[in-house]
């Protein structure tokens, strides 16, 4: 499958790997938002997160590591936003979900 993020979990495309474990891959995001801003994926391709939700098991996965992101980052006590981009009213781009996992600086509510 010609999928960007598959890729980089196989390593085939280099990224800035902040955390690797069974089911995820931690990146730094490529054009980043804020300070802190890692991309958490599960290795195994799911479009989006209606597919991911089919797999409790990663999608559990998912979302802890983005916990342990925040806390590997630093930005656990100040505060910190989880995102999942979805479908192209969210500006989804990239079709293999993602959580966005952003922090370092005040976060505006709501999101634009
Ligand atoms: P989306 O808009 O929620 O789908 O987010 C896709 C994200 O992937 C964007 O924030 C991009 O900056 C990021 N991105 C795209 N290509 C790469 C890459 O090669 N390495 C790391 N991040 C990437």
């Amino acid at each position: 499958m010609d999928c960007l993020f598959c890729k980089i979990s196989s390593g085939d495309i280099p990224a800035k790997i902040v955390r690797e474990g069974e089911h995820t891959v931690a990146f730094r995001d490529i054009n980043p938002q804020a300070p802190v801003h890692v991309l958490v994926i599960p290795r195994t391709h799911y479009a989006d997160l209606g597919e991911l939700s089919a797999d409790p098991v990663v999608l559990a996965a998912v979302a802890a590591e983005a916990a342990e992101v925040a806390k590997a980052e630093g930005v656990d006590g100040t505060g910190y936003r989880v995102v999942f981009n979805t479908g192209s009213n969210a500006g989804q781009t990239v079709f293999h979900v993602h959580a966005h996992v952003l922090g370092g600086r005040g976060l505006n509510w709501p999101p634009g």
